[in-house]
Order: structure tokens, then C-alpha cells, then sequence
């Protein structure tokens, strides 16, 4: 008799999650959201909520020594988990810090990769208050949790996006894929010819984009100031097209987007185009931005419409009425979520 076997790549890694999710159980009442935000939501009392995110990089599918300086790495570890917990409308304050490291790497490499996550630590006014090392047999691992605090009715999950809402991203989008596949590029010129030194003057903004993204806490700051509290939010790790799907599939509502206020900076662009990318896919379904996706009710827009980097992409509709781009000669596409696939 054969056991079932099921390849990870045939269900993806959503699937994946899906199908271990189902098992797990919920006992107390203080697990306000389990699994299924941006991070999940603790009761503490009085009100108060504590937010618990983590995330595991790897080495090889998540980044790329060759060209991902360690201080930069480390940095970038402690961002993506900071952007979770701005995405529920929280203030990060601790860290934990948990690496797998072979051999391969010097007291010098691991105190670079310190350095990164201690300037991050510094620039996100979080304290690193633990974590754990362990021997790795291949390659460099990197997980960090990150817990963040709010008053519970500040939170701000997925799930509470309305018809008519305005759908709102922070920055510019589809950077970091495009600096990701310039880095790429580079790397095979070097592999071909060690003595050819990579170009990537041109390029400083979109591979800064990709080797050292900047959690929006400072846009979390600002909405408190301007007293707006979003329907909905996430961060965009996996694309903005696939983000909205998740806002809808937890909103239990549609969008349209429009292409002609899709924010994309001037390099993201021209180095699509130079690269023979479509500059839209890379905004749809690049990934790895770390801007905020949010929804807000119409009569809050005044309050951000001035904002220089607050970008307003379209609307809510009924789920009924679907997702849809509309596109610069006006006509309405179905929007595909295409995310990453490392399975
Ligand atoms: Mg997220």
C-alpha cells in the first residue's frame, strides 16, 4: 500500500497554509485574530492589544549574498516585520532575532549582519529583547518577530473594507522587482567576466528599493495625527494585485483600480522598459514594495487628499461586482493575482 503524497508546489503555498491552518485550534479568549492578518492580535487589558508578526528569510530563495550586502540584510529583516505591524495600525517596540549560520560565515560577517539589524532596531525605536542561534548545514537563515502595541479599536485588519471606500497605497510601487532583476542581470555579466565591474549607477533607486526597503511607519504616525483611522490595510510583500485579493476575500467585497493612478517612480519605469518588462505587471505583481495598501471611508479623503505620498487608485465595489483594472484606454480588465512562487 503506497501513502498519499502530495507535492507542495500542486496545492502553492497559500494551499499550503490553507490546509495547516485548518488544524489549529483556538482556546482563549485573548487571541483576538489568530492566523490570517498581517500579524496577529493579543488582548492585553484596558483596551490594550500587543501585535505578533514573523517572518523566516532564506537564504538562496529570499535573498542573495552575492549581491545583498549583510548590513543591508539585516536591515531588511527587521523591516519586512516592522511593515506588519504597521499594517495593523500599530507601534513595533520589541524584536526577537533568530539566525541559522554555517560555518562560512566569519565573526565579522555575523557582527555586519548585527549591525543591520541594530540600526534598524535604532531607526524603528524597537529594543531586540531575545532570539535564539543555531548551526545551519547550508546557507543562512534569518527569522524575526516583531511585537507591536495599539489600543484594540485602533486596529486595523483586512477584513473591514466597505463599498464606496477609497483605495489608497502609500509611495511608489514595482521597485524592488525591477532593482531585483537589474541586480540579476549584473550578476550574470560578473559570473561571465569576473573583471567586468557592475554598472548600477543608474539604478541606485530601484536596487535600494530591493536590498534595503523602509517599513511606513511614518505614515502610520501621520494618519494618527490627522485622526484617520483606515477601513482596511496590509503592506504589499507579494504584489499589490495579489494584496487586493486578499482585502477582498476578507472584506468580502470587489475593486477597481484605475492603471493612470498607479503610482510607479520615473527609474522603476525606464529600467522596466530597458529590461523588457511591462511597467505595470512589475507595479501589479512585483512585490516586495513594503508600502501600505489601505482603504478609507470617503468623508476621511480631505484629510489625505494633500498628502505628497498618498496615492488614491480607485474604490470599493460589491463583491458581486468583481476586481477590475481600468486601464488607460479606458477599458476594464479583470485583475489576476500573480504573487511569488518559491515552492
Ligand atoms: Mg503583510
Amino acid at each position: 500500500m503506497s501513502e498519499k503524497r502530495t507535492e507542495i508546489g500542486e496545492i502553492g503555498e497559500f494551499g499550503l497554509i490553507d490546509r495547516l491552518n485548518e488544524k489549529i485550534v483556538i482556546k482563549h479568549e485573548t487571541t483576538l485574530k489568530g492566523v490570517g492578518d498581517d500579524a496577529a492580535v493579543i488582548a492585553c487589558g484596558e483596551g490594550k492589544v500587543k501585535v505578533v508578526t514573523t517572518d523566516l528569510l532564506m537564504e538562496g530563495v529570499h535573498f542573495d549574498l552575492s549581491y545583498a550586502p549583510l548590513t543591508h540584510l539585516g536591515f531588511k529583516a527587521v523591516a519586512v516585520n516592522v511593515s506588519d505591524v504597521a499594517a495593523m495600525n500599530a507601534i513595533p517596540k520589541h524584536i526577537t532575532v533568530s539566525i541559522g549560520i554555517s560555518n562560512r560565515f566569519s565573526v565579522e560577517a555575523v557582527e555586519a549582519l548585527y549591525a543591520g539589524i541594530n540600526a534598524a532596531a535604532e531607526h524603528y525605536d524597537v529594543d531586540v529583547v531575545g532570539g535564539d542561534t543555531t548551526t545551519s548545514r547550508a546557507g543562512l537563515a534569518i527569522s524575526i518577530t516583531a511585537i507591536g502595541e495599539a489600543m484594540e479599536d485602533q486596529v486595523v485588519y483586512r477584513s473591514g473594507a466597505k463599498e464606496n471606500d477609497i483605495i489608497c497605497v502609500t509611495g511608489d510601487l514595482g521597485g524592488a522587482v525591477v532593482g531585483l532583476q537589474v541586480l540579476e542581470r549584473e550578476k550574470q555579466v560578473f559570473m561571465a567576466n569576473p573583471n567586468m565591474k557592475p554598472d548600477l549607477e543608474k539604478y541606485t533607486l530601484v536596487t535600494a528599493r530591493q536590498l534595503k526597503p523602509d517599513a511606513r511607519m511614518d505614515i502610520i504616525h501621520e494618519l494618527r495625527d490627522l485622526e484617520v483611522v483606515p477601513t482596511s490595510m496590509m503592506d504589499i510583500s507579494d504584489g499589490l494585485a495579489s494584496e487586493l485579493f486578499h482585502i477582498c476575500k476578507a472584506s468580502k467585497v470587489g475593486v477597481t483600480i484605475y492603471e493612470d493612478k498607479l503610482p510607479i517612480d520615473q527609474q522603476t519605469y525606464s529600467t522596466a522598459v530597458e529590461l523588457n518588462l511591462d511597467p505595470i505587471t512589475c507595479v501589479l505583481n512585483g512585490g516586495e514594495d513594503y508600502e501600505l495598501l489601505f482603504t478609507i471611508k470617503q468623508e476621511d479623503f480631505q484629510k489625505l487628499e494633500k498628502h505628497p505620498d498618498i496615492h488614491f487608485i480607485g474604490h470599493v465595489t460589491k463583491e458581486e461586482e468583481g476586481k477590475f483594472l481600468v486601464t488607460k484606454s479606458q477599458t476594464a480588465v479583470a485583475l489576476k493575482a500573480q504573487g511569488w512562487k518559491h515552492f
